[in-house]
């Protein structure tokens, strides 16, 4: 990239012009990085149900003309990187606290379209700004972003496979391992069995879980999560009782640890009053509906239920991810069974169609 220092340069971008319209191939012009930014190749990038969500935009702000996208594998100069919507700037009280990844200068943020440093796009067609996405929109060959957004990992690791964990799979593994933290023996529930929930289950079974009970709407995903460690599965509509009630009746009065990664409130309500009075811990990790409150009795609290959240399954991504790319280099953990799918940039529109149609976990999109 020396030769483009300071310069435009034009490429494909996948351009969200209007809500719920197909995405069109366009030529971008992407403004060189200014102070904190660098600007990466995309080698590879995925689709995660958050972009449908703002793609869509029926329960989120309507923000276009747009590029998407935010679960990718490119380089910066010759480092291999995994661009990440929520930042790590490793100064404020977040990013010191042990406990918390939720920077104060880079937390994701939905409605942001531009770069923080001036209030500006990067992206133009003929002049005309196009709109960035949780500061990364990898739905480009290049985008630009903050560098504390940006995690430096293994050069060894194959991006095709490891992009996978600049969204979903960490969020879905650190959501168990990290936060919901279940003892061996113990019984989990996964609600929502797409790649997030798969990502939960298979955390919860290197956890040392005996049984990790599925909920899903779409029986077809049944057949897949077994291989990522559940045991049993519940379909909501298989039953006239709460989905709570059967789980509660299943497991002697609930589960001891509870992942919700469905975005669906009723499943957040159903995921919190399913675990154990006592000591049941429930975590969501789906993006609601922007107008979506949650409504439980507050004796389901003073039972001595915990009710958590998660963002990035609390991986801190410049810190930890170079770690979790690790564990997959390491074979402690598989990516290959979450990817059912991979197309052509130019075909970005048919991802967006099996998620949709809840066909597949995760389809990777190759840029080149
Ligand atoms: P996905 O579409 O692949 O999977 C979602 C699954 O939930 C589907 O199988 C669907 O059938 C099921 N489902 C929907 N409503 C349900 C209900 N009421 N009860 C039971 N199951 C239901 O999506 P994904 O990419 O795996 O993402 C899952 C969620 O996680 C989305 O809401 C996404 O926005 C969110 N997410 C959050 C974070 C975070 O950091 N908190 C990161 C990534 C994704
Ligand atoms: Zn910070």
């Amino acid at each position: 990239m020396s030769s483009t220092i300071g310069q435009v340069i034009r490429c494909k971008a996948a351009v969200a012009w209007e809500a719920g319209k197909p995405l069109v191939i366009e030529e971008v012009e992407v403004a060189p990085p200014q102070k904190e930014e660098v600007r990466i190749k995309i080698l590879f990038t995925s689709l995660c149900h958050t972009d449908i969500y703002f793609w869509e935009a029926k329960g989120q702000t309507p923000v276009f003309p747009r590029i998407l996208g935010h679960e990718a594998g490119g380089i910066v100069e010759s480092d291999h990187v995994l661009p990440v919507f929520t930042g790590e700037c490793k100064e404020c009280a977040h990013c010191k606290s042990e406990e918390s990844n939720m920077c104060d200068l880079l937390r994701i943020n939905t409605d942001r379209g531009v770069m923080l440093s001036d209030g500006k796009s990067r992206f133009s067609i003929n002049g005309k700004p196009i709109l960035h996405f949780v500061g990364t929109s990898t739905f480009s060959e290049y985008t630009v972003m903050h560098v504390g957004c940006v995690a430096k990992i293994n050069p060894l690791a194959p991006l095709d496979k490891v992009c996978v964990l600049s969204c979903g799979i960490s969020t879905g593994l650190g959501s168990t391992l990290n936060v919901a933290k279940p003892k061996k023996g113990s019984t989990v529930a996964v609600f929502g069995l797409g790649a997030v929930g798969l990502a939960a289950a298979e955390g919860a079974r290197i956890a040392g879980a005996s049984r990790i009970i599925g909920v899903d709407l779409n029986s077809n995903r049944f057949e897949y999560s077994k291989n990522f460690g559940v045991t049993e599965f519940v379909n909501p509509k298989d039953h006239k009782k709460p989905v709570q009630e059967v789980i509660a009746e299943m497991t002697n009065g609930g589960v001891d640890r509870s992942i919700e990664c469905t975005g669906h409130i009723d499943a957040m309500i159903s995921a919190f009053e399913c675990v154990h009075d006592g000591w049941g811990v429930a975590v969501l990790v789906g993006v609601p509906h922007k107008d979506a409150v949650f409504k439980t009795s507050p004796m389901n609290l003073l039972s001595e239920r915990t009710l958590k959240g998660s963002f990035f399954g609390n991986y801190k991504p410049r810190s930890d991810l170079p770690s979790v790319v690790e564990k997959y280099m390491n074979k402690e953990l598989e990516l290959e069974k979450f990817i059912t799918h991979e197309v052509p940039f130019a075909e970005i529109n048919k991802a967006f169609d099996l998620m949709l149609k809840g066909e597949g976990l995760r389809c990777i999109i190759r840029m080149e």
